[in-house]
């Protein structure tokens, strides 16, 4: 055996990627036993499910990031600034670009770091299809950055629609949603809250039943069409009662600056655009270094989240395509899917390090929970104690829904540290914000 630590070289540090190096570093890195180095493009993580409470403004980024260098230093791993760019299997090395701040200077230089085990867990990008105008007129939820370009965005546009003399144009204080998964489901009943509440801060000359519509438009015959149609239709119920106008078997052709053409001609006048319609893994990972991808650019693993032609290498979250054991197709991309793989990896990675063979991973589906703002939150659960799938709604579905966010926490800063945080939070009765302004 070697001298030197075997070198783990996570690349992702987002809701899959984070928790492996925590636990890695905690277990292996500690202990001196291997070296974890995680690599991501950004220098802080937000668990993506959060993203639209931040783009309606109900939510603080501050208080939920976390700095991948603190969460180094706590945990036994090391922290690398940088976008993956490149793999040479040969010399087993990644390539990362250069990283320029938000004035244009350069922080770090290109670089490459060696790896005995590579884990890539760069998530995934929202998919356009190539639709004309996507790119130029709507906004993705896809980084905390561009969740807080759209608020700015609904907030600028609350305050000029009240401040101008002539009356509204059609578009004005319109939000069309491309796409009726879980994201822009969430977001509508979100943005119907938040907005009112905007307005109740003094923009009185706003009327929000009158003035402020809110589109959802989906290409499928119902919204939420990858859950359960109970589901969908408690959704869609909800969300007439609060009239979000829902436009379902509406594929989209055209995003425009006034608004959203459909396949039959409709135009949906909306001064404000979000794509929440499908997604595909970033570009770069198509075919990179030989390793087999599929049309969505995932990399293709193996039940043991291992690449079909590398053993070293292995691929997790968003950014794969797993075979889904037992079913057809391959696992969805959940969160729920990377928390599970993340717990495999962080004990297949030390077996693989001793020279034992690597487990298969089997997804276990807990249901799906969507959450309609303060309004409800409505899911199913699956599983054996509930024999089959079982629908809830309400203050039970609400607590569940938390508690995603809860594990991740957990599987971040451990027990003590959550809980001594949830019990200051409850003392000191910090809140999140009703809205934010800024
Ligand atoms: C608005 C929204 C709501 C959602 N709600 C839910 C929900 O309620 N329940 C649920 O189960 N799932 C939900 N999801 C899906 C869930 O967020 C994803 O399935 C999950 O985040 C995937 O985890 P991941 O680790 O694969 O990728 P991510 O969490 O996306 O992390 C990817 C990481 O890779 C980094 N990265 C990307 N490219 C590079 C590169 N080239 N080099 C280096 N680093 C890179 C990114 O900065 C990021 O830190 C939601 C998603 C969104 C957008």
């Amino acid at each position: 055996m070697s001298e030197r630590p075997h070198r783990i070289v996570v690349v992702g540090g987002g809701a899959g990627g984070l928790e492996l190096v925590t636990r890695l570093g905690n277990r292996l890195g500690k202990r001196g036993k291997a070296l974890v180095t995680l690599i991501d493009r950004r220098r802080t993580h937000l668990w993506k499910p959060l993203l639209h409470e931040i783009a309606a403004g109900s939510m603080d980024l501050g208080t939920h990031e976390i700095d991948y260098l603190a969460q180094a230093y706590w945990h036994g791993f090391t922290f690398r600034l940088g976008a993956l760019i490149g793999i040479d299997r040969g010399q087993r090395l990644v390539r990362v670009a250069p990283y320029f701040d938000a004035e244009g200077r350069q922080v770090t230089p290109a670089r490459e770091f060696a790896y005995d085990t590579l884990v890539i867990a760069i998530g995934s990008l929202t998919n356009d299809f190539a639709t004309r105008g996507v790119k130029t007129h709507a906004i993705a939820l896809e980084t905390a950055d561009e969740a807080e370009r759209f608020h700015t965005r609904l907030v600028n546009a609350c305050i000029r629609a009240h401040s101008q003399a002539e009356p509204l144009r059609p578009e004005q204080l319109q939000v069309a949603i491309i796409g009726a998964g879980a994201t822009g489901t969430e977001l509508a009943a979100e943005l119907h809250k938040t907005t009112r509440q905007l307005v109740a801060y003094g923009l009185d000359r706003i009327d929000p039943d009158k003035d402020i519509k809110i589109h959802l438009i989906e290409a499928a015959p119902r919204i939420l069409p990858a859950l359960p149609e109970r589901l969908s239709e408690a959704a869609a119920k909800l969300l007439e009662q609060l009239k979000v106008r829902i436009h379902t078997n509406a594929p989209v052709t055209e995003v425009a600056a006034n608004g959203v053409t459909l396949a039959d001609g409709t135009l949906i006048p909306a001064e404000l655009v979000v794509w929440a319609a499908g997604i595909k893994a970033p570009d770069l990972l198509k075919d990179i270094a030989g390793l087999e991808t599929n049309a969505l650019n995932q990399l293709v693993v193996r039940p043991t989240l291992q690449t079909t032609r590398d053993d070293a290498i292995f691929a997790f979250g968003d950014c794969a395509a797993c075979p889904w054991l037992g079913h057809e197709g391959n696992v969805p991309p959940r969160g729920q899917a990377a928390h599970q793989q993340a717990s495999h990896l962080a004990k297949q990675i030390p077996r693989r390090i001793a020279g034992m063979p690597v487990k298969k991973w089997r997804y276990r589906d807990f249901g799906s929970l969507v959450s309609l703002g303060h309004y409800t939150t409505v899911g199913n659960l699956m599983g054996k104690l509930v024999g089959g799938s079982l629908f809830i709604e309400g203050m039970i579905a609400g607590l569940m829904y938390k508690s995603l966010y809860k594990m991740h926490q957990l599987a971040l800063h451990g027990v003590t540290k959550v809980t001594l945080d949830t019990i200051a939070r409850l003392i000191t009765r910090r809140t999140e914000p009703v809205v934010k302004l800024h």
